[in-house]
């Protein structure tokens, strides 16, 4: 999506060879023009999935999920990070890793959210190491529906969660794939439509 990848490059900085901060437009301050293009870019490329849902977590992947989930036309859920272990009834849980707060989440949806009948649709900013799709992947198969495709925002495809994700044979889109970071610059795996 070319907008984004304009974005990235203008206001993206490089903290590392694996860390890419966003957070004029992304991961602290929002753009609602260009979340809305993401919505709308997610609506087209998920249209023919027959989603009925919307699963993400909290907090960046929201405005992404909600642009898409008006889009589609269905609700969106927020998976939340619970620091507690205890179970609490009517929960579903998985336990996440996170890639950059380096420690592991218990994230949680409420069980009447996700039913059965549902096909699923995952949104998240970011795809490093897989473990948050992964991990939303889980709670949807615990709750017994089934997963129409993950949606991120920015892949950084030198890492490895883009093949867990697509080995387990689910359609994953990314709006933005990442080839490198390295030398503090944003390259793109090229792409069709460029
Ligand atoms: P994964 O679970 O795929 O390893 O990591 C995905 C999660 O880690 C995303 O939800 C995102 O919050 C965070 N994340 C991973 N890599 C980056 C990054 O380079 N920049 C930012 N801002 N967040 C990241």
């Amino acid at each position: 999506m070319k907008a984004l990848q304009e974005k990235i490059l203008t206001d993206g900085i490089v903290l590392s060879d694996t860390v890419l901060k966003v957070d004029t437009f992304l991961n602290h301050q929002m753009d609602p023009v260009l979340m809305k293009e993401i919505g709308e870019e997610f609506g087209k490329r998920f249209e023919k999935e027959g989603i009925t849902k919307i699963l993400t977590i909290e907090s960046s992947g929201i405005a992404p999920a909600i642009m898409a989930a008006l889009k589609l036309n269905v609700e969106m859920v927020f998976a939340r990070k619970r620091k507690s272990l205890t179970l609490q009834d009517g929960l579903i849980t998985s336990k996440v890793y996170s890639f950059t707060k380096k420690e592991e989440n218990e994230i949680s949806v409420a069980e009447k959210f996700i039913l059965p009948i549902d096909r699923v649709l995952i949104i998240d900013d970011f795809l490093a190491n897989g473990q948050a799709a992964l991990g939303l992947m889980d709670i949807v198969k615990k709750a017994g529906a089934d997963v129409g495709g993950v949606g991120i925002v920015i892949e950084k495809a030198f890492q490895d969660g883009g093949r867990l994700v697509r080995e387990t044979g689910v359609k994953v889109e990314s709006l933005a794939r990442i080839e490198s970071l390295k030398g503090g610059q944003v390259t793109f795996v090229p792409t069709k439509q460029g």
